[in-house]
């Protein structure tokens, strides 16, 4: 019988008693390597109530104290990082050095995380009144639950959770069931750190654990990173059950290339963003928008054959720039999309979907496409693919460019590359998107920034880690202090001015 990955609570792995299991498959061999645990809603109750407990003795734990968890934590993450790097990428297919690079900006938070004592300091006014001072404190909310995607099984789990649990929260992490294991490893981890059992805890399984948890009394608040049709869901159901939620949606970035830019840097730019893991990922560059014919027809003679000679293969290998997708479900998507793009009228200039690689012949590999003169209603411009195909727009002009990333309904990340000071400083301020790189193709925001989308990229009100983090994962209270002084002021019955 296959490895099963199950369950993590109160500080120890626990066997899934569900009966459901799900199939975890190496993508760049196309079998299954180990089977995961479906929860069902007693598990959830379990796991829940693990957390439950656990939260009054570490929310009173001095901060420092906790930061001092996140300090080990850090260290045993630097320690174990070539080993949880191929564990991702033997599930996931991405190259083991962007498993690395991606567990390195998971590492980032948990150092951010280690400047906690800080970052929950308050603010103190002394004498708001004769003889009354008023102060703010931000306490943690109870039990936290992270419900993560499959593209970065380490780095999202690590945006959430050190920040959570350094704010005095605890936490429940439910990891993407197409890659489970490093979920498991994370929670070892903290536990090797000295966080306390029940503090951080994972439950795997598919959306009967998560709808479980949309509805658990117990659950305070509810962060969530995938798609935007489970992102929507996500938040209403939370927010209906009265959770704080915030959900990270899909995204579809576009890359605006103006005729006076760099055009080697920004040919360098797209080859690394748009083909990078595959295309699996939320910051990708799946559209190139191209101002003016000469500036597109330059840009598609420079990619086609660097994209022609991307080595494609296993993660595994040292030489692969570009890895498998990550399931024959995706992969099959993914060709649909390049099948609807020629029958939409697109043209395919490089067809990325005709490649075999020996040894490797059930691995879900696919070369690099490239789509010239897509137009804004055809489904490969409007529809997030997550694959390796590049979707080229002609436009006209500056103005015609912003008004079409302003018009798409994703708002995730979107950059321009020029020389010019005057149109990079107008796409920084009129632009409608989260995040914005000036020739910068992936401007992912720092730890000690904060991550997120607009539009249809993010539903709720905080971003992810830096200071939104320790928003979200804090409530404030305001506190008004008199002190008998023996000078006494008699009842109000007007509405206190104090003063
Ligand atoms: P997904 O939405 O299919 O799954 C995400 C999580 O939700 C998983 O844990 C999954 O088990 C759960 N889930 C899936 N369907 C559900 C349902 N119907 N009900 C309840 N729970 C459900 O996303 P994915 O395929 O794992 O990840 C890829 C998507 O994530 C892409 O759209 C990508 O853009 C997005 N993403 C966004 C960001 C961001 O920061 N905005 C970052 C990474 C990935």
């Amino acid at each position: 019988m296959s490895e099963v990955i199950h369950h993590y609570i109160n500080g120890r792995v626990v066997e899934g008693a569900s009966g459901r299991r799900g199939e975890v498959f190496n993508p760049a061999i196309g079998e299954v390597i180990r089977q995961v645990s479906l929860a069902d809603a007693a598990e959830v109750d379990k796991v829940v109530a693990a957390a439950r407990d656990a939260f009054p003795a570490w929310a009173a734990a001095p901060p420092i104290r906790r930061a001092r968890v996140m300090f080990k934590m850090k260290q045993l993450l630097e320690e174990n990082i070539d080993e949880l790097a191929r564990m991702l990428t033997e599930e996931h297919g991405k190259t083991v050095e962007d498993s690395k690079g991606s567990i390195t900006r998971g590492i980032e938070v948990v150092e951010f995380a280690c400047g906690m004592p800080h970052l929950l300091k308050g603010e103190f006014t002394e004498q708001v009144g004769t003889g009354v001072d008023s102060y703010s404190i931000r306490q943690p909310l109870g039990v936290c639950v992270g419900i993560t995607p499959f593209n970065f099984p380490a780095m999202i789990p690590l945006w959430m959770s050190p920040i959570s649990l350094a704010c005095g929260n605890t936490f429940v992490l439910k990891p993407s069931e197409k890659d489970p294991s490093l979920a498991l490893r994370l929670a070892e981890l903290y536990t090797e750190a000295g966080l306390p059992d029940g503090a951080f805890n994972v439950i795997q399984g598919d959306k009967a654990a998560v709808n479980a948890l949309l509805a658990h009394p117990d659950v305070a608040a509810i962060s969530f990173v995938g798609a935007t049709a489970t992102a929507e869901y996500i938040y209403h159901t939370g927010c209906a059950h009265n959770k704080r939620v915030q959900a990270l949606g899909g995204a579809k970035n576009h890359m605006v290339v103006m005729p006076d830019a760099d055009m080697a840097q920004a040919t360098d730019a797209i080859m690394g963003a748009a083909y990078g893991s595959a295309g699996e990922r939320c910051m990708a560059i799946s559209v190139a928008v191209a101002v003016g014919d000469r500036v597109a027809d330059d840009l598609i003679a420079r990619l086609i054959p660097r994209v022609r000679a991307l080595k494609v293969g296993p993660g595994i290998d040292p030489d692969t720039e570009m890895g498998p997708l990550v399931t024959k479900d995706h992969y099959d998507k993914v060709m649909g999309y390049i099948d609807k793009g020629i029958e939409e009228g697109a043209e395919l200039v490089l067809d990325g979907r005709d490649l075999t690689l020996q040894g490797y012949e059930n691995g879900y590999f696919m070369g690099g496409s490239i789509f010239d003169r897509v137009t804004t209603e055809m489904s490969i411009y409007t529809d997030e693919i997550f694959g390796p195909v590049l979707a080229v727009v002609r436009a006209p002009d500056y103005g015609a460019a912003v008004a079409m990333v302003n018009d798409h309904e994703y708002g995730n990340g979107a950059a321009i590359f020029t020389r010019d000071g005057d149109a990079a400083r107008d796409f920084a301020s009129n632009i409608q998107i989260g995040m914005v790189g000036i020739n910068v193709p992936i401007p992912v925001p720092v730890a000690y920034y904060s991550f997120g989308g607009w539009k249809r990229s993010l539903f709720g009100d905080h971003h992810m880690h830096g200071a939104e983090g320790v928003r979200f994962y804090t409530k404030l209270k305001t506190i008004t202090s008199r002190w008998p002084t023996g000078i006494r002021a008699g009842a109000e019955f007007v509405m206190p001015t104090l003063g």
